[in-house]
């Protein structure tokens, strides 16, 4: 097996056992990410490998939305053309803490917005499975590059689905943290009550080991919850015998591909031979799930991108007409020549549901709804103590096949949007294959902040079966 193939847990125990040294298996996994890079295009810029002392010294990706001191940040959009970040995300401090080989930065939508990484200025990152079809988004790059071997894992972030979604459609495992887990100071905003940045993986022993390294309170982010890390590696192990394990009826609705529900119906039945009770349940406001979070998540990422207006940030344009330019001229230059057609329909979106007139009607009512569902869940587990249900009711679509058609895009998010709206952690794990050797996704939910309990479940399929070791070929 190549070294590239390896999880983060197994090459920390090759360097122990002296087995390999950390500049040899950053060669090989750098040597890997850029010859098959002009075939995946997962990273959009490589970084010049740092080594330097500490106990984690495993190669990693990040997200370009995620702030590398000195390094360029771009969200994927024209608009931050030549923005150098000026300081570390909290999460970059603490994976630099441990000795962390940072390769580059990934490819993504535009600003987060999407679900396949069409919407890169960078153009589309390909599935490692099918390099005719999306990696899934909107961390495409993230789950693309782990999937084929160029990192050994890498980091994402997650506001309707961002991190899961993708997981799914490149057969990895991509886990959203309970929303105030990790710090999000130094993550380009997107939508700021629900966006977490969590870790994507080739298993879930590794989840374990990068949460361990990101999560915790930080005062710099205001929604940073004050609470003990545990050690989630002590969550790793394989016994649910009597866990409660709820299947909410409303995610298993028509329209999802026949094979995702055949394959999230056999993982159910795993999780009952290894013990298990699995129980009916119901999360009765799914269905106004998707309508909500694009109010919600347009209204504040309106707000948030208001900032990137050619003064303070990247790109800075002027009308091209030789009439005197005023300041309004230039900002509306910037703001047409820099953003793409997504963040301009978001922009829009979100302008409207906060307009004056509008408020009530929408921002208003989609937070009372938003409410509603996080009550589902607080009743749902009552009852249980895991959530199971597919992460995405496809798996992954062909590049082009819905660019031109933001609503079944959209749609694509239906199963992993709930989880952000109420802050719960959800993970992704493999759980089968199509007909076409397109992996599928499983996900699981439990409480805010119980990671472990999300762990242990995810850990005890993972074990029972042998997806998980599956690699795609390039
Ligand atoms: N696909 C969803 C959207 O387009 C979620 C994106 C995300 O989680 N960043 O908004």
């Amino acid at each position: 097996m190549n070294l590239y193939d390896l999880t983060a847990h197994q090459l920390l125990s090759l360097i122990k056992d002296k087995k390999t040294t950390v500049q040899a298996m950053v060669d090989s996994i750098l040597s890997r990410a850029k010859s098959v890079n002009d075939k995946t295009h997962a990273f959009v810029r490589f970084h010049d490998p740092l080594l330097s002392d500490g106990t984690c010294p495993i190669p990693i990706g990040i997200k370009d939305n995620i702030c590398i001191q000195g390094k360029l940040a771009t969200c994927a959009s024209k608009i931050l053309n030549g923005f150098h970040a000026p300081y570390d995300a909290a999460v970059i401090e603490k994976i630099k803490g441990r000795g962390g080989v940072i390769l580059g930065s990934l490819n993504m939508d535009e600003f987060a917005f999407g679900s396949s990484t069409e919407t890169s200025a960078y153009g589309v990152t390909r599935n490692p499975w099918d390099l005719k079809r999306v990696p899934g988004g909107s961390s495409g790059g993230s789950a693309a590059s782990v999937a084929a071997g160029q990192t050994v894992w890498a980091l994402g972030s997650d506001t309707g689905g961002s991190i899961r979604q993708p997981a799914s459609f490149c057969g990895i495992v991509g886990m959203k943290p309970t929303y105030g887990r990790v710090s999000r100071y130094g993550l380009i905003a997107f939508g700021s009550s629900l966006d977490q940045i969590g870790p994507l993986t080739k298993d879930v022993t590794d989840s374990a080991l990068l949460l361990n390294i990101i999560a915790g309170f930080d005062q710099r982010d205001s929604t940073s919850v004050n609470k003990p890390v545990p050690d989630y590696t002590k969550a790793l192990r394989r016994d649910v015998k009597g866990l409660r394990i709820g299947i909410p009826k409303e995610y298993f609705i028509d329209g999802i591909q026949p094979e995702v529900l055949k394959a999230v119906r056999e993982a159910i039945e795993v999780l009952k031979k290894e013990g298990a009770v699995i129980k009916e349940s119901s999360l009765p406001h799914t269905e106004y799930a998707v309508a909500t979070y694009y109010i919600v998540a347009t209204a504040e990422a309106s707000s948030n991108l208001a900032r990137f207006d050619g003064v303070q940030y990247g790109l800075r344009a002027l009308p091209e007409k030789t009439r005197k330019t005023t300041l309004v001229d230039m900002y509306e230059t910037t703001r047409e020549k820099g953003f793409g057609d997504e963040a301009k329909r978001r922009i829009m979106l979100g302008t409207y549901v906060l307009s004056s007139g509008y408020y009530d009607a929408y921002y208003l009512r989609g937070q009372k709804v938003r409410t509603l569902i996080k009550q589902d869940f607080d009743k749902a587990f009552e009852e249980c103590d895991a959530i199971i249900c597919p992460t995405a009711p496809t798996t992954a679509f062909k590049i082009g096949e819905k660019s031109n058609d933001p609503l079944s895009m959209y749609l694509s998010d239906i199963f992993t949007i709930p989880a952000n709206l109420a802050g719960i952690p959800g993970i992704s794990i493999p759980c089968g294959f199509d007909a076409n050797k397109l992996p599928i996704g499983l996900q699981i939910m439990t409480r805010a902040f119980d990671e472990e309990t999300l762990l242990h479940v995810a850990y005890t399929y993972e074990q029972s079966t042998a997806w998980h070791l599956e690699r795609a070929k390039l």
